[in-house]
Formats: C-alpha cells, sequence, structure tokens
C-alpha cells in the first residue's frame, strides 16, 4: 500500500473514532458497531465485518484506536480460533450466524479435538457424529479442553465415516455447549489452577448445516485452527481497559476477568525469564559461576528465539507464507522453559518446592516449577515438533506408518 493511501486509511480511522468511541456506551453496543465499520478486523474482507486492507497496516490502526483510549474486538483464545476457521471455511449461513457474535464478544467458544486416545494423533478421533436425516447426533469424549466450562459453543471434530481412511473420515462441526447432551467436567491441574475439562456427549445434537466445510473433509479444516494455534489477537486490540473509568472498560474488564481465568498460569508456564536475573542477584546466586554460566545459557536461547519470533512476524506482515518457524519457534520455547525452570531451582534451591505465601515470590517459583511441562505439551509436543521438523523442513524419510486403510480396521486405544 502506498504511503498516500496509507495516509487516508489513517485519517479514515481517526475521524470514525472521533466520532463513535463512546467510553460510556454498554461493551457490546460498542463492539456491534466496531464489527459493522470494520475496523475491528481491517484485515479481513469488505463482506465479513472487514475492510480488505493489509495485514501490515494493523499496528497502525492499532496506534489510533490506543491514542484515542478505545478498545478493540473480542479477540483472544479459541475466539480467535473459531473466527479463522469459520472465515475460511464456513458457509455464508455459518459466518452470518457466528462472525459477529464472536467479534462483539457475545459468545464463547473452546476446542473439542484432544480425545483420551487421540492427542498428537488427531486424526485417530473416536467421537462420533452421525446424521439421523434431520440432525447430527455426536456420542463420545473429548479432554483437555480449555474454557470448554464456560463455553457457548465448541469446535469439534467427529468421526462421520469409519470405512475411509483416517484423516478422510471426520467432519468438522460447531456444537452447542448449552444442551443435555453436552456434560462439562473440570480437571484440576497439579499447579491448582483448573483450565481443562473432560466433555462428554451423550446423543448432543448438531444442526445438519452447523458443519464447516463439507462432511468428511473435517482434517484440512482442523489444520486451518491449528495453524492459528499460536498467533495471539486477531484483530485490533485497543486498550487495556485497567484502570480507567467508563462502562465499557468495566464491563470490558468484567469479561477479561472470566476469558483470561484459565490463561493466568501461562506466563509460569513459559518458565518466567524475566524474573532470572533480579532474583539471582536479590538470593547471592548471582555470585556462583556455574549458576551464571546456566543463567547466560537460558538468556542467549530466549535472544535468539526472540529474533527468529521477529524475522517471523516480519514475514507475515508482508504477506509470506509461514515458513519453519512455527515448529522451530514452539520448539526453542519448550526448551527455554525447562532451562527457565532450571536455572530457578539452582537460585531457590529446596525454597522453590513452598507454594503460596511460604515460598519466594509468594509461590510464582514453586507454581513455574508446576506449569512448565505443558509447554512441551499443549499446540503438539516436542516429539511431535521434531517429527515435523525433520520431514517437512529438513525433508527427511517419513515415520513407518502402520494406520493406512479404513479406519475401522486400525489398531487403537480401547
Ligand atoms: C495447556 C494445554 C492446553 C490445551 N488445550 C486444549 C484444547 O483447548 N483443546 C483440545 O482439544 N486439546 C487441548 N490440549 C491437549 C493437547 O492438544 C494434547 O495434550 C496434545 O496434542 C498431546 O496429546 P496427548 O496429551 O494425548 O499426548 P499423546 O499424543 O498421547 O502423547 C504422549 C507422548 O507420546 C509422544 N508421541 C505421540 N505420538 C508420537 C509420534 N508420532 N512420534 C514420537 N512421539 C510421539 C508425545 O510426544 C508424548 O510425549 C491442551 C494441552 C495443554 C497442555
Amino acid at each position: 500500500m502506498s504511503e498516500a493511501n496509507e495516509s487516508s486509511v489513517v485519517a479514515e480511522v481517526r475521524d470514525w473514532l472521533a466520532r463513535n468511541w463512546n467510553p460510556n456506551e454498554s461493551l457490546i453496543e460498542w463492539r456491534g458497531k466496531l464489527a459493522d465499520s470494520g475496523w475491528a478486523v481491517p484485515h479481513w474482507p469488505r463482506d465479513w465485518h472487514g475492510r480488505g486492507l493489509p495485514v501490515a497496516l494493523l499496528p497502525t490502526i492499532n496506534e489510533k484506536f490506543v491514542a484515542a483510549g478505545a478498545v478493540g474486538a473480542a479477540g483472544t483464545g479459541p475466539r480467535v480460533l473459531a473466527a479463522v476457521t469459520i472465515l475460511e471455511h464456513g458457509s455464508d449461513a455459518i459466518k452470518r450466524r457466528f462472525l459477529r457474535r464472536i467479534l462483539t464478544g457475545e459468545d464463547g467458544w473452546c476446542q473439542l479435538f484432544s480425545e483420551p486416545g487421540s492427542g498428537s494423533d488427531l486424526a485417530g478421533a473416536t467421537t462420533r457424529a452421525d446424521f439421523d436425516g434431520k440432525e447430527w447426533i455426536v456420542n463420545g469424549q473429548k479432554v483437555w479442553n480449555t474454557s470448554a466450562h464456560h463455553a457457548d459453543f465448541g469446535l469439534l471434530v467427529a468421526r462421520t465415516d469409519w470405512d475411509a481412511p483416517k484423516h478422510q473420515g471426520l467432519t468438522y462441526f460447531v456444537l452447542d455447549m448449552r444442551q443435555p447432551g453436552v456434560e462439562v467436567r473440570p480437571l484440576k491441574q497439579m499447579n491448582g489452577h483448573a483450565s481443562f475439562n473432560q466433555v462428554f456427549f451423550t446423543d448432543a445434537k448438531i444442526p445438519a448445516d452447523w458443519v464447516i466445510g463439507t462432511k468428511n473433509n473435517g482434517w484440512s479444516v482442523a489444520m486451518t485452527t491449528l495453524a492459528h494455534e499460536r498467533r495471539p489477537a486477531m484483530g485490533i486490540a485497543g486498550v487495556s481497559s485497567e484502570g480507567r473509568d467508563g462502562r465499557v472498560y468495566e464491563e470490558a474488564r468484567a469479561e477479561a476477568a472470566i476469558a483470561n481465568e484459565p490463561y493466568r498460569w501461562y506466563p509460569q508456564r513459559a518458565g518466567r525469564v524475566d524474573l532470572v536475573v533480579s532474583r539471582a542477584k536479590e538470593t547471592g546466586a548471582w555470585s556462583d559461576p556455574l549458576v551464571r554460566q546456566e543463567i547466560a545459557k537460558l538468556l542467549t536461547m530466549a535472544r535468539a528465539t526472540n529474533w527468529m519470533a521477529r524475522r517471523a512476524a516480519a514475514a507475515q506482515r508482508i504477506g509470506r507464507p509461514q515458513g519453519p518457524e512455527g515448529s522451530l519457534g514452539k520448539l526453542a520455547g519448550s526448551n527455554i522453559a525447562r532451562q527457565a525452570s532450571l536455572v530457578h531451582t539452582l537460585i531457590s534451591g529446596a525454597d522453590a518446592m513452598l507454594s503460596g505465601k511460604d515460598g519466594p515470590l509468594d509461590g510464582i517459583i514453586a507454581e513455574i516449577l508446576v506449569s512448565v511441562p505443558a509447554t512441551s505439551i499443549a499446540g503438539g509436543t516436542d516429539e511431535i515438533q521434531r517429527n515435523i521438523i525433520g520431514e517437512r523442513v529438513l525433508g527427511l524419510p517419513k515415520e513407518p506408518r502402520s494406520d493406512t486403510g479404513p479406519f475401522r480396521g486400525i489398531p487403537r486405544n480401547a
């Protein structure tokens, strides 16, 4: 986009905000205006709440929102996954039914992919959806479903053809979570939080046309969802509502308190590299050359990974397809979290095991130690990232497979 065009976009968004931003209306009203104006997700198509603008302009537009003190669209967590998947594969009816309410934050979402017998092997899902001539009937179980306990809708991958090869018998659905056939049971983690759930389906119902993509083509739709799993907010985030007066801010704070609750421990799961140097200095561990060596190793890994992430972000801004940085960055994140956990242990010694008020930093260090293992599981395990890097990036031979042919005949966990 030329400079002249960019400055006309800037003038337009400024003018629109000057005429429309009002911190004293309701959050939903404000976000409704945002969604209808195209400024919530300016890079989306004009027909679907966007303005067809380049992704590269998002930071500039966001700056204008921040300058005006305006709040952006609802756009974190599984909502982002629902939005991008529906935008890319949904029918017009599905887009009309769901996209606007995702942007306004009226509906909450969860991702119903993993099962007790199929996590890494997502294509091995055995939750079934059968069409009874009128609607889809779902039976089975999912697990590790973040936010399912307060979700209105789920993104469900279920088996619809047992005689096709496993990747070709799956369908991607929208499932109404608030119905009698859906039972959500929270799971308590070893760090004390309860972000995940088990979800049981007993003759749960899905309207005939709530399929995203087409019947038995769910695998390629699921790939879209997974490709976006590690990307943060989807559009204009605007300002943080913390410490600001006005109805929009108050309602945004209340919404964030619920929506962000499952992610409260996520900074700890990444290892809290930011705490390492100050902790080493205040405890005196800084004077131990072996500890300093491990800290140097950690900071080097973190800095190099940050450069890689910035290179990937720059490539994305100019519209290049995602390269190997996704899997490399995911694996590097696990290595950094593990090294940070080791360094925190070296610094704090046995005190690192004390939780709550008794522990260093009111238990934050203990929370790091029991949260870090999740980093190498969530969004694809380390081993799976290594397989992807080996096969798709380095071109090494594929793993031998024993799961070809009709799904019905493939040996699997009971
Ligand atoms: C923080 C967090 C949030 C999550 N949120 C969600 C969610 O919202 N929705 C959802 O559906 N799921 C969610 N999950 C589940 C997550 O997607 C799965 O845990 C993950 O895909 C791994 O599956 P699994 O736990 O069944 O492990 P398994 O697949 O059973 O793996 C067990 C072990 O075997 C290894 N392994 C498996 N296959 C191979 C292979 N081919 N080669 C080499 N090693 C292999 C794995 O690396 C692992 O070490 C979440 C998980 C976490 C930790």
